[in-house]
């Protein structure tokens, strides 16, 4: 069942891939000779223009290099020339596409500039990822392509993540396969925050775990906004992007490991806690040196990455351990640990190499690997609600036993007075309801204080069990069987009227004094017999009227059974 969801999910996951991807062959990726110069900061167009046109024509001012990496630059540049020549195309209407770190430059077709960003002075902030869409003439073929490009930040001055050469309208669309992955994993991060979200607020306990997950999950949605593109189209805010896109890095892998930290074993906590703390140290020293203008958010990066690599393979093996030895959360987690660095490795290569078709970034496809931890919560409390539902199920089982035990009788195991009421008020209901007819049988053992002072209480105990034995041999469903008080007992009779009642009345009477309760000493019984009457109040009288028919058994010499009517 788990290995079917696998590979449903791994299916999808190359679909969207091979759809983002299918018109990369199309466009050419500008990938011929590049070259360099730097220096020579021409801010007047004409300037620049006629500086070109001599700087093109000398062929030595210019250095090759190694696109799309940055040219080797000297340390103190703020300005760079990169230029190479148009390949062939048959485009209806070419368009360059191109993304850059946030700076300024502009862009020349031969010597006439075709494209500004910026006004190529000198700007605080140099930080985040923007695209550009460049028009080019019908006929650009082999004139040369040149970028005058400014940065107060030498380290990303002249970097390009890419550049096409395309039909405008494949571009556009190219703008959207690009953030396809963002597209698709977004949805699926909001919805294992909004799990992560109702299980917190309805859980009784609130685990630290869902809390965690969920501000992974939120971290991870702000890194696919702040990586994707087509938000520029909207909120063409490179600077702020950046650092959002910063601050997701930094603060993912820790609350990822605090919630390894939830999951794993105590004996194994403590190492997490390291792990957690030197993401906290780092990410404060990259933040607290940003805003002292030292630049270490981005500085840092590298050394994040290295040895993010090393610390989360150390965790992996954590969970690895505790994964084998039975932890079904570890396994899981595990599975999202290392799905999202393998697609961030995959993305990594692919960009560095070119070795794997670059458009497409699989990264934001990390997050499904946590489909399996979401799953694994989902299961888990539906488990816990099952539990506690079973749990209530019992105890009202017990109660029920327990409320049944209250209302019986521990020594002739009938029902007690405590049933009567209760039993009394639903028969009479019944055969209001259903018109029919209800009796009562009220008996009294005949001279029993005899018994007891003769034979002793035990065995005035011994022999009031045998009676309600005998009596119950007789008796049937419709039968209610009460013990009413020391030696005197009811018994309701559902559909039975007085005539009924009395013939059982007196079989009980012959039972009774034929059988051989004691040794030696004949029992005999008296019982006064009544029929319920719809009269309202009181129920007619009912149990006083059966009483008074006892009373007069008694009278008239015992081991009788009178009705109400022969009083
Ligand atoms: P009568 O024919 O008029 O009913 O005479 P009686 O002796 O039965 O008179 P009464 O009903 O007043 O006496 C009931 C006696 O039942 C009193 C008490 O000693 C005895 N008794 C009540 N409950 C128990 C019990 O649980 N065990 C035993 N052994 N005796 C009980
Ligand atoms: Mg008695
Ligand atoms: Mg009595």
């Amino acid at each position: 069942m788990r290995g079917k969801k696998f590979f449903l999910i791994a299916k999808i996951m190359l679909l969207v891939f091979l759809l983002s991807d299918y018109s990369v062959a199309l466009c050419s990726e500008l990938n011929g000779e590049w070259k360099y110069h730097e220096g020579d900061l021409l801010v007047a167009e004409d300037k620049a223009e006629l500086w070109l046109q001599s700087a093109i024509a000398n062929d030595q001012e210019w250095k090759s290099f190694d696109f799309p990496h940055q040219p080797p630059l000297s340390v103190n540049t703020n300005v760079v020339w990169l230029t190479t020549t148009l390949p062939k195309g048959q485009y209806i209407s070419p368009l360059l596409f191109f993304t850059t770190t946030e700076q300024s430059f502009r862009v020349y077709l031969d010597k006439k500039m075709i494209y500004q960003y910026g006004d190529l002075q000198y700007k605080r902030f140099s930080y985040g990822m923007s695209w550009h869409m460049v028009a080019l003439p019908e006929e650009y073929e082999g004139k040369n392509l040149t970028f005058q490009m400014y940065s107060n930040y030498p380290d990303r001055l002249g970097i390009f993540d890419r550049m096409m050469l395309d039909d405008s309208v494949r571009q556009t669309i190219r703008l959207f396969q690009y953030d396809a992955m963002y597209v698709v994993a977004f949805p699926v991060t909001i919805f294992m925050i909004l799990i992560m979200i109702c299980y917190y607020l309805s859980m009784h306990k609130h685990y630290k775990l869902h809390v965690y997950a969920m501000i992974f999950f939120s971290f991870f949605a702000l890194w696919l906004v702040a990586a994707s593109n087509t938000k520029l189209l909207f909120l063409n805010f490179p600077v702020i992007w950046w650092y959002l896109l910063l601050l997701s890095v930094y603060s993912m892998p820790i609350f990822l490991n605090l919630t390894v930290y939830e999951v794993i074993e105590d004996n194994k906590k403590k190492k997490i806690k390291l792990v957690v703390a030197y993401y906290i140290v780092l990410a404060l020293i990259a933040i607290i040196g940003e805003c002292i203008g030292l630049s270490t958010m981005n500085y840092l990066l590298s050394p994040f990455y290295i040895s993010g690599g090393i610390v989360q393979s150390y965790v992996a093996y954590q969970l690895a351990v505790s994964a084998y030895r039975g932890n079904e959360d570890s396994k899981v987690l595990l599975i999202g640990l290392m799905g999202l660095p393998l697609a961030a490795l995959y993305d990594g290569l692919g960009a560095h190499f070119r070795i794997v078709p670059w458009v497409t970034h699989v990264t934001p496809l990390g997050i499904f690997a946590f489909a399996f931890f979401i799953l694994r919560i989902l299961s888990y409390n539906v488990r816990k609600e099952q539990e506690l539902t079973d749990l209530a199920l019992n105890l009202q089982d017990e109660i029920a036993v327990v409320t049944q035990k209250s209302q019986i009788d521990a020594l002739t195991k009938c029902y007690n007075r405590n049933k009567f009421n209760e039993a009394l008020e639903k028969e009479v209901a019944l055969s209001s309801h259903n018109a029919s007819p209800l009796s009562m049988l009220m008996i009294d053992i005949d001279f029993f204080k005899r018994i007891n002072d003769t034979y002793g209480h035990d065995i005035g105990d011994e022999v009031l069990i045998r009676f309600t034995e005998v009596i119950r041999t007789k008796l049937d469903k419709r039968h209610i069987f009460i013990r009413y008080g020391g030696e005197e007992f009811i018994i309701l009779c559902r559909d039975s009227d007085k005539e009924e009642a009395s013939q059982l009345a007196e079989l009980i009477r012959r039972t009774v004094e034929d059988s051989i309760l004691l040794e030696d000493e004949k029992i005999t019984c008296s019982i006064g017999v009544s029929q319920w009457r719809n009269t309202g109040t009181n129920n007619g009288n009912f149990l006083k009227r059966s009483d008074l028919a006892l009373y007069a058994a008694k009278n008239r010499g015992r081991n009788k059974v009178i009705v109400e009517d022969e009083i």
